[in-house]
């Protein structure tokens, strides 16, 4: 069991904790991740599926600045990435696709986009499958608390600084009970999310051929009602023996049936809408999984690259809520937080 004592929590192991934690953990402090789920990458995530995988979360990259732009390039030199399409397709408001009007590249990793947060991080102190379902100040810190799972124990964890890297609404949640500053809250309360549903399909061999000949790798849906993205993810891999769709919903769509009792007809109604757009096969894969992400995507971002509260010992919340909606976001927004939390503990 590692120990249970740290200079720095970080709460979240998505883009924006992991690279705090890696940046405060380079230059010597004591840190210690914890993340709920089983792996590492937050909505960067992979899901294996029958003996192949695929991206349910994170489509792909497509840098803006420079350092995010370096940090691809360096994972495409390490084999971690490669420049998947330099061109994605768009459903138009008639259910017509259109051709890409602009090319640029757009990064995936041939073994699903969470290899990022393996490649990101090196001998960092992380604790999985470990939900933290309470926070408390002592006299020197923090104490977190949390849930106890079938396959972890789960002993107390302090520390004098805390990084909660998780979505806003998630951070309200567990920071409500604390006596913090009124605006501080309200700031976070202000961050808004919206919901996606993924429908992750996978095809029969015999359907390889005909997938390949498709003209699109990937089709944005802006102005559609119920689709938002068809992904024909599989087309990452370097060597694919089966087709992979994964298609994600809007977020109205996601609204009217997040709570739907049968995902799997959810899942299905989302396949119609993408074979209507694109191929009639489309209907009929081997296997039909369905992934609901409560927290997909910040609507009402903060403008700050992270939100510091006023209390006696340091506490601070990142994520790509602060300064965007993207990996890129997270990214900065991990990056500036180290830097701040450098300075309080100097
Ligand atoms: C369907 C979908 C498609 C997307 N497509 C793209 C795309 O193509 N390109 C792009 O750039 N961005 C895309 N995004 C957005 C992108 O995923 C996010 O902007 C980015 O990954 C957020 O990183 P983060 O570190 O801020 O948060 P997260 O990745 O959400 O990480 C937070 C982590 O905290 C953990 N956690 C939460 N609560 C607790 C708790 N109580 N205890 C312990 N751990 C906890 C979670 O399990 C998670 O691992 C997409 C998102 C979704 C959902």
């Amino acid at each position: 069991m590692a120990d249970s004592s740290a200079d720095i929590a970080i709460v979240g192991a998505g883009m924006a904790g992991l690279t705090c934690a890696q940046r405060l953990h380079r230059v010597g402090h004591r840190v210690v991740v914890i993340e709920k789920s089983r792996g590492l990458g937050g909505r960067m995530a992979t899901r294996r599926l029958h003996g192949t995988h695929a991206d349910h979360g994170v489509c792909y990259l497509k840098p803006k600045d420079s350092s995010f732009k370096a940090l691809l390039e360096s994972l495409v030199g390490r084999g971690t990435l490669r420049t998947w399409t330099e061109t994605i397709h768009e459903l138009d408001g008639q259910g017509e696709l259109r051709a890409p009007t602009e090319r640029s590249p757009r990064y995936a990793s041939p073994t699903g986009i969470s290899a990022i947060a393996r490649a990101i991080t090196t001998d960092l102190n992380i604790r999985l499958n470990q939900r933290v379902i309470s926070i408390e100040a002592t006299k020197n810190g923090w104490r977190l608390r949390c849930e106890e799972t079938a396959i972890a124990q789960a002993p107390d964890i302090t520390a004098r600084l805390l990084v909660m890297a998780i979505p806003a609404p998630q951070a309200v949640m567990l920071l409500e009970g604390l006596e913090l500053d009124e605006r501080y809250l309200k700031a976070l309360k202000s961050v808004e999310f919206a919901p996606s549903i993924s429908a992750i399909a996978l095809y029969p061999q015999s359907r390889q051929s005909d997938a390949e000949a498709l003209p699109f790798q990937g089709i944005t849906c802006p102005l559609d009602s119920d689709l938002s993205w068809i992904g024909f993810d599989s087309s990452k891999q370097q060597h694919p023996v089966q087709p992979v769709f994964v298609i994600q919903s809007s977020a109205a769509f996601a609204h009217q049936f997040f709570e739907a009792p049968d995902l799997q007809a959810v899942g299905k109604q989302l396949l119609i809408q993408a074979a209507q757009a694109t191929v009639p096969w489309l209907t009929e894969p081997e296997v039909l999984q369905v992934h609901r992400w409560r927290y997909a995507f910040p609507v009402t971002p903060l403008a700050q690259p992270y939100l510091a509260a006023q209390t006696d010992s340091p506490l601070v919340c990142t994520g790509d809520w602060c300064g965007g909606n993207r990996v890129e976001s997270a990214f900065r927004s991990g990056a500036a937080t180290a830097e701040w939390v450098c300075d309080q503990l100097r």
